[in-house]
């Protein structure tokens, strides 16, 4: 019999409650953190995640997602889909129901969704959409005018002006990323989800790391689990997920395993570096976590927890 545990990064605490307490009551590691992430998903007030994320350089919201079993490495994960409030139900379909593929992406994923009968939902919220205006309005015209936009017209121009923006933005104030959820089960089956809108002003049809297996999510029953929050395409290049669980397959603690696999993403060259974060729990139930910046944290809950606990993150700086 395993402890249970429940690992989450910023702001899942939103879902790691109801995780929790699926797993009190006798159910898979697997139930626990598909029900964390739909309600992190639903919380209207999360901008980085399901309804009420901030939209892409169209202004559309667009939803990635992913879902990975320790004992037998499956993954299902969706990618850039429009009008579906929770994805990670639509990767765990994928898993689960499509055991021949592991990623849907776009039109494709929103066909076998409708095909399951998946509810179809508005996703942009007012909030977010306010948000997403303030931002564009806070961004010179002429700094959005580089040389390569200024032959171009229509639609190409808008496309290549929404990637001179990308660069530009930094998250906005507060809280802000992706949410991964990791928890283990009485039998010791570990699973680590991953849901996210994505950066905002995205270019549309861009997909990060939460879908994709090894970079921001990976997990192995033999070593634990890792995921990850930030800049994905740092974490797409490193892969970083499965670094960190191959650090803790060499005998690092899952601190330590996130800290060297940061410093070895943080070495790649990219010139719109963002901070990239990791947390990760051992097969035999340790966690850690590590960040670019002092002051993160990551969120825990043990069997005994009657709410959820804060860790400090190591800090790469
Ligand atoms: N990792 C996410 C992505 O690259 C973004 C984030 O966590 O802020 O889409």
């Amino acid at each position: 019999m395993s402890e249970l545990l429940i690992i989450g990064s910023e702001r899942s605490e939103a879902g790691i409650p109801a995780a929790m307490e699926i797993l009190r009551r006798g159910g898979s590691a697997l139930e626990a953190v598909e029900r964390g992430l739909i309600l992190c998903e639903d919380n209207l007030a999360d901008h980085y995640v399901g309804t009420g994320g901030l939209p892409n350089a169209r202004g559309e919201v667009e939803l990635d997602a992913s879902i990975m079993v320790g004992s037998s490495r499956a993954f299902g994960a969706v990618g850039a889909v429009k009008n579906f409030p929770n994805p990670i139900s639509i990767a765990r379909a994928v898993m689960e129901k499509l055991p021949q593929h592991a990623l849907l992406v776009g039109q494709g994923a929103e066909d076998f969704a409708d095909s399951l009968g998946f509810k179809r939902a508005e996703l942009l919220t007012p909030e977010a959409k306010a948000l997403w205006l303030q931002q564009l309005k806070d961004v010179p015209v002429e700094s959005i005018e580089g040389e390569n936009t200024k032959a171009m017209t229509g639609d190409l121009r808008y496309r290549l002006a929404a990637i001179e923006l990308v660069k530009k933005f930094a998250p906005h104030e507060g809280p802000w990323g992706t949410i991964n959820i990791i928890a283990r089960d009485r039998t010791g089956e570990i699973v680590c989800g991953v849901s996210t809108s994505g950066y905002p002003y995205k270019h549309p049809g861009r997909v990060g790391d939460s879908s994709i297996p090894g970079a921001g999510n990976y997990a192995d029953i033999r070593y634990g689990a890792a995921a990850c929050t930030g800049r994905g395409e740092l974490s797409l290049r490193g892969g970083t997920a499965r670094t960190v669980v191959e650090n803790m397959r060499h005998g690092m603690s899952a601190e330590d395993a996130c800290f060297e696999a940061l410093k070895e993403a943080r070495n790649l060259p990219d010139d719109f570096r963002a901070e990239l974060r990791c947390l990760a729990i051992t097969a035999d139930g340790h966690h850690g976590g590590a960040a670019g910046m002092e002051g993160s944290t990551y969120t825990l809950m043990t069997e005994s927890s009657t709410q959820p606990e804060f860790r400090p993150r190591k800090a790469l700086l």
